[in-house]
């Protein structure tokens, strides 16, 4: 299934220490309740390939440092493939996931993403900067294993 990029910015918040390239992806099948994005589950946009990705990065790589996916959890197999072609073809930029699923998926080969933040979004527990989160986020070490990084402060 193709993942489609609604839309695109340049932030500093989303993964800490980094320049990120956000990409937000349409199709959300999670639907969370109280959702800050509700835009996002309808299925259009630009379709994310390696084609749309390198014009991306070439356009704005001396100002970016990582290129996060913001969703694209309908089909967590080709997050891993963009995740890939990034890493193998541009190898100075991170690779960031934001996905709303409760687990890491088995489709999912860490060795491809520096950080992953993982879990639905829920109402009464807030975001990452919530002490309550049910949400995490994650370090991926150079041998595929997960550091949680607590966003909250
Ligand atoms: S995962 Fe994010 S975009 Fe998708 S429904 Fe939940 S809060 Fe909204």
């Amino acid at each position: 299934m193709v993942l489609k990029c609604y839309n695109y910015d340049i932030v500093c918040q989303e993964v800490p220490g980094e320049i990120s390239l956000a990409l937000n992806i349409s199709g959300c099948p999670n639907h969370c309740k109280g959702c800050h994005s509700p835009w996002l589950w309808k299925d259009e946009g630009v379709v994310i390939d390696e084609r749309f990705l390198g014009l991306l990065i070439n356009k704005y790589s001396s100002a970016i440092t990582c290129i996060c996916f913001m969703g694209g959890d309908r089909d967590t197999a080709e997050i891993n493939n963009l995740a890939e072609f990034i890493k193998k073809n541009y190898k100075s930029i991170k690779v960031a996931w934001y996905s709303g699923l409760e687990l890491i998926p088995k489709s999912v080969n860490l060795l491809f993403f520096d950080y992953i933040k993982i879990g639905p979004y829920i109402e009464e527990k807030g975001g990452l900067d919530s002490k309550t989160t049910n949400q995490k986020f994650f370090k991926v070490l150079s041998d595929g294993s997960l550091e949680h990084l607590p966003f909250y402060k």
